[in-house]
């Protein structure tokens, strides 16, 4: 089941949020909906803490959920190397569980 959600990179209102090209711009994470598909079961991004942009500072969307602060994921099992925290010691995300923080997410 595919879940339509609001996009957290813009908040849901379609614009670029730091407004890179252009006022006007389109979130290049919903492409200007306000909207992303995420199928069940959703977790909410651990990396970015929802918020869908990147915690590592740049003005682009998280690496781990691409923007979205949620992604699919059908473990529940928290990944051993980084302990459920999806980040390394250098604040990149964890190796084994690509930043989720859950061990063997299957996209
Ligand atoms: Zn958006
Ligand atoms: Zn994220
Ligand atoms: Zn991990």
């Amino acid at each position: 089941m595919i879940l339509t959600i609001k996009c957290a990179f813009c908040g849901g209102t379609g614009k670029d949020p730091f407004e890179l090209l252009s006022p006007v711009s389109n979130c290049l994470v919903c492409n200007g909906t306000g909207l992303t598909e995420v199928e069940e079961p959703i977790r909410k991004c651990i990396f970015c803490a929802g918020s869908g942009q990147n915690p590592l500072g740049a003005r682009v969307p998280c690496i781990v959920c691409s923007g979205k602060g949620k992604y699919h994921c059908d473990s529940i099992t928290r990944c051993k190397q980084c302990n459920g925290i999806g980040k390394s010691g250098d604040g990149l995300p964890c190796s084994r569980c690509g930043g989720k923080g859950l061990s063997s997410c299957r996209e």
